[in-house]
């Protein structure tokens, strides 16, 4: 969640002042860690005020236990985070010189994941409850890395990678959802301690950064029960619009899915080598009755979230 991604910014920035404290004022829940003014706020204020506990955001379940958000140097606590339409980003799978799976009569799955990713789009907007953004909106190739930085950069709440699969059997059919195997979790976190450093929020340039090591892990906890609970819903509701492969709950090391801190799944339409499934993939009536679910899904997600 964004909520998380805040977190770990306030925290991230706070880094150094919170190693000079106790490591049980970094993880017990009891502690609100304080803050030192800075010089100038020093000067300009006559008396320190003691800074207001914070809240818990309402989104936060207590399924996790997480540090308290320290307040701003001043006091202010940031209300749009509270009022703002969740951020889903759309990932329509492969594009331009990539076309991805080709399917039996040969059509290109890069072609079907933009049909079904703008179809998605128009349906969400109508709900007027969602910013919905794209990571590529035209038949251009986009790099995995930087699907994942604009999700990020946009505040992503969650991020929906369609594909459709092919298998060496024509007898395979149906749609799945992955999420992110355990792993691939140690590949997650060297993402964000890589010299890529294209996780800006928390610096972990310092590998023995206790706290970082933490607020990463906490980050990636949340992040995968949030992950899980949408597959499962996902599923629930594709259920009545599509066939569904056996096991149809998979996990992978998918490059998509390895934000540390953004919900993440990967739907697989159906398979482009099963030729009913391709069939029913090239019809608009087919693929919007799909993306309607995913709609649905998107609902209940975010009800129960709140
Ligand atoms: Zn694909």
């Amino acid at each position: 969640m964004a909520s998380i991604r805040k977190l770990l910014t306030l925290l991230g920035g706070l880094t150094t002042t919170a190693l000079f404290l106790p490591m049980s004022a970094c993880a017990g829940p009891n502690v609100t860690p304080r803050v030192k003014p800075t010089l100038s706020q020093a000067v300009a204020a006559p008396a320190p005020r003691r800074a207001p506990i914070v809240t818990e955001p309402r989104y936060f379940k207590n399924s996790v236990p997480h540090p308290r958000l320290a307040p701003h140097i001043n006091g202010a606590i940031d209300q749009s985070e509270f009022s703002r339409k969740p951020v889903i980003f759309i990932d329509p799978g492969h594009g331009g010189r990539d076309p991805g799976a080709i399917g039996v009569k040969g059509t290109y799955e890069k072609e079907i994941t933009t049909k079904a990713s703008n179809s998605l789009k128009a349906l969400l907007e109508r709900t007027g409850r969602y910013d919905v953004r794209m990571t590529r909106d035209r038949d251009v190739y986009v790099d995995h890395d930087l699907r994942l930085r604009v999700a990020r950069e946009g505040g992503a709440d969650l991020f929906i990678s369609l594909h459709a699969d092919s298998a060496g059997t024509r007898s395979a059919r149906g749609a799945s959802v992955y999420t992110l195997a355990d792993r691939a979790k140690g590949r997650s976190k060297k993402l964000v301690s890589s010299s890529q450093n294209w996780i800006v929020d928390v610096d972990l340039s310092k590998q023995s950064d206790p706290v970082g090591d933490i607020l990463v892990d906490l980050a990636q906890r949340k992040t995968e029960s949030q992950s899980e609970q949408f597959a499962d819903i996902l599923l629930s509701e594709l259920s009545g619009s599509t066939e569904l492969v056996g096991n149809s709950h998979r996990r992978a090391g998918y490059f998509v899915l390895l934000a540390p801190d953004v919900p993440a799944v990967l739907l697989e339409l159906g398979f482009l080598s099963n030729p009913q499934d391709e069939t029913l993939l090239l019809q608009s009536s087919h693929r919007d009755k799909m993306m309607r679910s995913v709609v649905s899904s998107i609902d209940r997600y975010f009800a129960e979230e709140r």
